[in-house]
């Protein structure tokens, strides 16, 4: 495709009146900031923070039900809708008769998360929402960005800057704080293996695990 090139005039071809007029420009955009800051399209981040729009993926959320249990029921839909594989379920029994399971563990690592919201979509409980409207999300080692069970369900809006609440293993009853035991050591072969959920490399020990 040939595009044609616009053909310049003498003044446009010798540069300074254009530059004059680029310059008053910038001028312009200044003496009205100053004057007029009520009307800066800038924000003074992050003093003030824009709202997101609704249809918006932020930071996940668990969401739950009237009586303050998560209304996820360990299905594990969205693990496997997961195409970057950053979600980390342990079910347990759940103390409910009409529910079958509840997650003992469930992390979500921000750092793999591509915010396509498969999770979202493919969850047939809505217990998985992202309308958080937390954009800015922060920390200093990787295990920060790995959030559970606790933060999901009651880690609200902007909470995260005002510090993430601590994690509480919640084992179920008898049940060990670690994850469920590799074949290996079930059957006696090999050494223990301890896990721990909180760093990306335990969750590759626990998705090579086979059934
Ligand atoms: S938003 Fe996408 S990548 Fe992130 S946890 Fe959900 S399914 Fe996985
Ligand atoms: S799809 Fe929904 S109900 Fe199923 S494990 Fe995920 S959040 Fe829980």
């Amino acid at each position: 495709m040939k595009v044609p090139s616009p053909k310049l005039t003498f003044w446009e071809r010798i540069y300074v009146v254009e530059i004059i007029r680029g310059l008053g420009v910038t001028m312009g955009h200044l003496l009205k900031n100053l004057f007029r800051q009520s009307e800066m399209p800038t924000v003074q981040f992050p003093e003030e923070i824009k709202p997101v729009a609704t249809r918006h993926r932020s930071r996940h959320r668990l969401t739950v039900r009237e009586d303050g249990t998560p209304k996820c029921v360990a299905c594990m839909c969205c693990p496997t809708a997961c195409p970057a594989s950053c979600i980390h379920i342990i079910a347990q029994e759940a103390d409910a008769p009409w529910k079958e399971k509840k997650p003992r563990v469930f992390e979500i690592d921000l750092l793999r998360c591509v915010f396509c919201g498969f999770c979202v979509e493919a969850c047939p409980e809505d217990a998985i929402r992202m309308d958080t409207g937390e954009v800015t999300i922060v920390g200093t080692r990787r295990e920060d960005f790995i959030v559970g069970l606790d933060f999901l369900l009651h880690g609200e809006g902007n909470a995260w800057r005002e510090g993430r609440p601590e994690e509480k293993p919640q084992p179920g009853p008898g049940e060990p704080l670690l994850p469920p035991s590799t074949p290996e050591e079930e059957s006696g072969r090999g050494p223990r293996q301890v896990l721990r959920p909180k760093l990306p490399s335990a969750w590759e020990t626990v998705r090579e695990v086979k059934p």
